[in-house]
């Protein structure tokens, strides 16, 4: 018996049915080749889209304008998909037309020279060509054959050069489109809507850094803004106080002539000429000794926000036993009360400080009610800032008065019913604001007027 062809074989029918099943074994190894190389591919290209993502958010992240951020891009994506053109457009300001960037990808810069010129000469509005047709649709669109297409101005050119196929994506900011990137190739190319896909994460992404920038741009634009009016403001103020002080010192001069002559007018001639003459010239005395009040006011405002802030240590107990020193005579004469509590050392412009109890003081003996005029000073420390407050017994503000009152000139009541300026509050104000602190009224509980000033970080620390 001759020997088996096939081991194990022992008739023709078995070599068949081990032919047959070599076969099928070797298609189905072949398939899971197949299926096994397609899947390894589509983890490596995964794995280039990932890599791509993650070089253009990393380019997002550290570029440091738009324009670098959009070639790393370009670059990136025309290396991932081997696409030879690569080119972005941006939105003009209008949001009409896509102006062409610069921005370039190039493999043959050489080779797609012409293409290049066209593309930088021409602009694109809505629906024209590739930029305008994303534009357009606000989604990615592709070409497979640019010179077969219709709607494609730059086909000339392209022609020249053997570019082909194009895609295009849009870049996002929320809804709207703010550019689009556009690649071309020398082959005519079938959709790939893994590319395009990609290509939409993309835009959106390359969106945040041109949205990212544009705030920047924005912020800077303000602050520069704001920094231009803010010294204006300062040139405006500085004039002000400057014409102020010019104009109030300019008229004492003459005012102390027309004081002086009516005066001398009073002097020599009154109870000489009629009853209306004598009553006309006590007039022009008062009106006079107003006006040298006022300007003399005004001069004393203005020189308190002009004056260089001296500051050194004081003792407010010893500032405010000089401004009661001042005040002896109005007080006495008002037969007023004055309580003194422990007052703090700061540091502070002496002279300033002094003027701030003495109008403070003043006030709260001026504007008494019918009983004995009780002023009551103190210092209370909350937070590390003092706080210092001037308290009476007196007429009391009406809470809506109570902010208008530290203006210029502001005063509630006529020259009448009590003397004075308007100015004394202001000045409080001023002292105390360029000592960094701010002044505030309250009602005294009980009735009358507590006005509270903070000294911020004046306390003995600010001294050492
Ligand atoms: P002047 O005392 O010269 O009128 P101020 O600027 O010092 O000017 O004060 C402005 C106004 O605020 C005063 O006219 C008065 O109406 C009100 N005022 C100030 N201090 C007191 C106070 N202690 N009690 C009541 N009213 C006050």
């Amino acid at each position: 018996m001759s020997e088996p062809l096939i081991r194990g074989a022992e008739s023709d029918d078995d070599v068949d049915a081990l032919r047959a099943r070599w076969t099928r074994e070797r298609k189905a190894r072949l398939a899971a080749e197949g299926i096994a190389e397609k899947a390894t591919r589509e983890l490596y290209d995964r794995k280039g889209d990932l890599e791509l993502l993650e070089a253009v958010a990393n380019a997002s992240n550290a570029a440091k304008d738009v324009r670098s951020a959009l070639k790393v891009l370009v670059d990136a994506v025309c290396e991932r998909s081997g696409w030879p053109i690569g080119h972005v457009f941006l939105l003009s300001r209008d949001g009409e037309t896509m102006v062409p960037t610069g921005v370039w990808h190039l493999d043959d810069p050489e080779r797609f020279a012409g293409f290049k010129r066209i593309t930088e000469a021409s602009t694109f509005t809505s629906g024209i060509g590739v930029p305008g047709k994303v534009l357009e649709s606000r989604a990615p669109i592709w070409i497979k054959d640019a010179k077969a297409e219709p709607n494609f101005p730059r086909a000339q050119a392209a022609e020249g050069v053997g570019v082909n196929a194009a895609f295009a994506f849009p870049i996002m900011i929320e809804e709207s489109v703010v550019g689009a990137v556009e690649f071309f190739s020398p082959l005519v190319a079938e959709p790939d809507d893994r590319l395009l896909g990609l290509a939409a994460q993309v835009g959106t992404q390359l969106g945040r850094v041109i949205e990212r920038d544009r705030h920047t741009r924005e912020i800077a634009r303000r602050a520069e803004e704001l920094s231009r009016y803010s010294t204006e403001l300062e040139h405006a103020n500085d004039e002000l106080k400057e014409f102020a002080y010019v104009a109030s010192h300019d008229l004492t001069e003459p005012l102390r002539t027309i004081a002086g002559f009516v005066q001398l007018l009073k002097q020599r001639y009154e109870g000489q000429l009629d009853e209306s003459a004598d009553e006309f010239i006590g007039f022009i005395v008062d009106g006079t000794e107003r006006m040298q009040a006022l300007i003399e006011g005004l001069l004393s405002y203005s020189r308190t926000g002009r004056s260089e802030l001296v500051t050194t240590r004081v003792d407010l107990n010893d500032t405010l036993n000089r401004a009661i020193g001042v005040l002896a005579a109005s007080i006495s004469k008002a037969e007023a009360e004055i309580e003194m509590g422990e007052l703090p050392v700061v540091a502070g412009d002496a002279a300033q400080l002094s003027r701030l109890f003495e109008n403070l003081i003043s006030n709260a003996v001026k504007f008494r009610a019918d009983k004995k005029p009780v002023v009551k000073i103190g210092a209370i420390e909350k937070g590390g800032a003092w706080h210092l407050f001037v308290s009476d017994n007196g007429i009391g503000i009406d809470e809506r008065h109570r902010e208008r009152i530290f203006n210029v000139f502001e005063r509630l009541h006529g020259a009448g019913e009590y003397q004075g300026t308007g100015i004394g509050l202001s000045i409080c104000k001023k002292v105390v604001e360029r000592h960094g602190g701010r002044i505030w009224v309250e009602k005294t509980a009980g009735g009358g007027s507590t006005f509270m000033f903070v000294l911020p970080g004046l306390g003995e620390a600010a001294i050492s």
